[in-house]
């Protein structure tokens, strides 16, 4: 079997070449004659590696000097419950921004630690468009703003980071991080899981602002704050060593690709081809999102009859695309592009899509 072009949402397509060079270093790793994988997180090697990851991924998204970097574990999940602990203190209030799956899925596991202030939801809406910036509810004296810039269910992406004044904006990025370039001083803390954009799951890179890392007043185990861990160089505990090595190749490969300008323009240039394709479609595919909201990253779309959804996806798969089945939640299809997708996988889906129109009328 060859490769397949992956349009899965998630774990996702790494690079080819990162998995080609971790596939001729699996057994000997910088000439230690063992895996990375199996040697001490401690080393002088493995240090030396993980430097390099959190310089190169500082390179690419001009990281500025008053923000930690950090290589965690958990899944963006766990920091959904990890963010508020850290950020906000006893009976503290913060914004939620609800505009898709996720962001509700946030706004959820926060409720224990920190009074929720849905401020703007799309819900309503089928989470179709998104709630303007000019909706939003926002408390100044919140303990910080949270939203989703992209929600990877439903397809949904705000191009802009808001302006929500001094209180710190947190962002969910684990679909769209390191898709173009990001002014990273416009947030007080980014997140994300790795399994869509970076590299395996098991790992969670984060960016925050070093002031809010001595937030965390009320008790709570060390492991739980991330003071501790920027304080230890995300080394307080065994981190996932195969994960940041992983991430670390990506990031080589994003700056060997031109960096995030680079992968801005060809990320925009696949969307762009699929959602043509789909809009000229005559109505046989559709995607339903108010087209300024639409993702880049994340294109759910349903084809005329949902009778022909079985063929569509066995003939997809025996063409080599892997991966197109909806969310449960929406149906349909769902064509994931991040980085790891490169746009010859996109002409591929595009030539896949008209010629099943054809022979299905
Ligand atoms: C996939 C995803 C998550 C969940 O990540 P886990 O690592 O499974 O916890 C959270 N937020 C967004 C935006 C996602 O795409």
């Amino acid at each position: 079997m060859d490769r397949v072009w992956n349009f899965s949402a998630g774990p996702a397509a790494l690079p080819q070449a990162v998995l080609a060079r971790a596939q001729r270093e699996l057994l000997d790793w910088d000439g230690s004659g063992a895996s990375v994988m199996e040697q001490s997180h401690r080393s002088k090697r493995f240090i030396a590696m993980a430097a390099q990851a959190e310089a190169d991924l500082r390179e690419l998204l001009a990281v500025p000097d008053d923000y930690a970097v950090l290589f965690l574990q958990g899944g963006a999940t766990q920091h959904f419950a990890q963010i508020p602990i850290n950020l906000a203190g006893e009976g503290d209030s913060a914004d939620y921004i609800v505009n898709g799956h996720w962001g509700e899925k946030a706004a959820g596991e926060a409720a224990p630690y920190v009074r929720v202030n849905l401020a703007a939801s799309s819900k309503a809406d089928s989470y179709l468009r998104l709630p303007p910036r000019a909706d939003w509810l926002l408390d100044p004296r919140a303990a910080y703003v949270h939203y989703t810039p992209n929600e990877t269910i439903h397809g949904v992406e705000y191009r802009e980071v808001p302006e929500v004044g001094e209180v710190p904006l947190v962002a969910d990025m684990s679909s769209n991080i390191l898709s173009e370039p990001l002014d990273v001083s416009r947030f007080g803390l980014i997140y994300a899981g790795a399994q869509k954009n970076i590299g395996p799951s098991g790992l969670v890179l984060m960016i925050v602002r070093r002031d809010l890392l001595q937030r965390a007043g009320r008790p709570m185990a060390r492991i739980m704050r991330y003071a501790e861990h920027a304080a230890a160089d995300s080394m307080l505990n065994t981190p996932n060593t195969w994960g940041w090595y992983l991430a670390g190749l990506t990031f080589q490969w994003l700056k060997a690709q031109g960096g995030m300008a680079a992968m801005a323009a060809r990320n925009q240039a696949k969307a762009e081809l699929l959602y043509r394709a789909i809009d000229g479609s005559a109505s046989y595919y559709r995607n339903p999102v108010d087209p300024p909201a639409r993702s880049r990253m994340n294109v759910p779309f349903t084809l005329h009859d949902a009778a022909l959804d079985a063929d569509f996806l066995k003939e997809s798969e025996t063409a080599g695309l892997l991966a197109l089945k909806g969310h449960k939640a929406l149906g349909g299809m769902r064509a994931s592009l991040y980085n790891a997708v490169p746009l010859e996988a996109v002409q591929a889906l595009t030539a896949f899509m008209a010629d099943f129109a054809k022979r299905h009328g």
